[in-house]
């Protein structure tokens, strides 16, 4: 259930409010269940480190795949940077939501933080 939602980019808590308002843009609270997404300033640091993760999870097989190719290292930048370029809005979005649905996990946010009931 929660990897079905974590995929539809819905709320870590109720995992039915949708977080994102269009596909960069993030409503700023659960739209079912009220929470606020951004628990504090800073929050979202770790989801940049999220992407760090996302992107070297692509980035490593297109290595391996360039490396036993014997491509050259203009093969290597004319690959990789586009790639990464292509996906970061992808790479964004599911940093942010990944990082929301494993803080829940690991911090669940109590009733009392959500202004709408269940
Ligand atoms: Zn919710």
């Amino acid at each position: 259930m929660r990897l079905k939602s974590l995929l539809k980019s819905r709320c870590p808590h109720c995992l039915e409010g949708e977080i994102f308002l269009s596909f960069m843009t993030m409503n700023e609270t659960c739209p079912v269940c009220g929470i606020k997404f951004e628990r504090e300033n800073g929050y979202f640091m770790m989801a940049v480190f999220m992407g760090y993760v996302m992107g070297t999870a692509v980035a490593l097989p297109l290595i391996l795949i360039l490396y036993l190719s014997g491509a050259s290292l203009a093969g290597y930048l004319i690959t990789l940077i586009p790639a990464l370029i292509v996906l970061s809005p992808v790479i964004f979005h599911y940093a942010r939501v990944v990082w929301l649905h494993i803080d829940e996990i690991l911090d669940p946010r109590r009733e009392q933080e959500s202004s709408k009931s269940l």
